[in-house]
């Protein structure tokens, strides 16, 4: 889930949460799930997301709104996960409009740019937007196990093709084994044969939350385990981008800060408490002092 922040624009702004973000003891990154719905169901997924999951939007305006607030408080830049975030049509014009504030990584399965489709990108060969695909093996069939049925050509059709469009394109890969094990060594070459740069390979745990959490699969993490990366969904603000999982067909909330997402100040602030040890506002749920 998470990646390496694009380069980070000079905090120019005054202010507690830019002040904590120039001295290192808050993170500069928004995250914003913009929807839960899927059109894979993978069998770690922390949201449980399915083409059948309830969709917990974020409308096209707020996400802007987001990127547009977090950039005048001193924030550094946005990322945008769910769900697959390319299902919703307004996506690719929100993510050009939200790079005009913050640099952005998109998430996404990749699956929906096949042919002609690999025009939703269009505009994104821009210093500012960073895609971030899934690919969890060099072998078709074992990355298909865990993503679905066809994943892997569809993966591997689009990314030269949208490094040739000048998009930036990052491979991010779960794995339930060692995050050194040598056994990725082959997956790390392939995916250097794609084009994309060492340092463009995320790799990265199982999390033992949302759906693998109920097959006991990947690492227990506890807040402290998580970064504290302020997320937005739908429903609050949340301690992390691992926080708004759901398990159950229900949303967790042990990782709740607000209910409130914007103006953007209230949830930055109660993370900042949070995060300083401070007691938590009214509407704070989260139990770290
Ligand atoms: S892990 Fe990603 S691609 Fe897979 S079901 Fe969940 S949201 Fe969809």
């Amino acid at each position: 889930m998470s990646a390496p922040t694009l380069d980070a624009p000079p905090i120019t702004t005054m202010g507690p949460i830019a002040d904590a973000i120039r001295a290192g003891e808050m993170p500069g990154r928004i995250w914003v799930y913009s929807n839960y719905h899927c059109n894979l169901a993978c069998g770690y997924c922390l949201t449980e997301s399915s083409p059948k999951s309830k969709r917990r939007e974020v409308d096209r305006d707020t996400m802007v709104e987001i990127a547009r607030q977090g950039a005048e408080l001193g924030f550094t830049g946005i990322g945008v996960t769910g769900g697959e975030t390319f299902l919703l049509p307004w996506m690719p014009e929100a993510v050009r409009a939200m790079a005009e504030h913050l640099p952005i990584v998109v998430l996404t399965n990749g699956t929906l740019f096949q042919g002609d489709r690999i025009s939703k990108t269009d505009g994104m060969d821009h210093d500012n937007i960073a895609l971030q695909i899934s690919l969890d093996s060099h072998l078709p069939d074992v990355n298909d196990m865990a993503r679905g049925e066809d994943n892997f050509r569809k993966v591997v059709d689009c990314v030269p093709r949208l490094i040739e469009k000048g998009v930036t394109v990052r491979i991010a890969t779960t794995t339930e084994g060692d995050l050194d094990d040598p056994a990725l060594d082959p997956l790390k070459e392939f995916v250097a044969t794609l084009g994309v740069a060492p340092e463009d390979h995320l790799i990265r745990p199982i999390v033992r939350r949302g759906r693998a959490d109920e097959l006991n699969m990947g690492l227990t993490a506890e807040a402290k385990d998580i970064p504290s990366e302020l997320t937005i969904t739908a429903d609050g603000a949340f301690w992390g981008s691992f926080g708004p999982t759901v398990s159950n067909g229900r949303l967790d909330t042990d990782l709740l800060l607000t209910r409130t997402i914007l103006p953007l100040d209230i949830p930055a602030n109660a993370l900042l408490g949070a995060l300083q040890g401070m007691p938590a506002g009214n509407d704070a749920a989260l139990g770290i002092r």
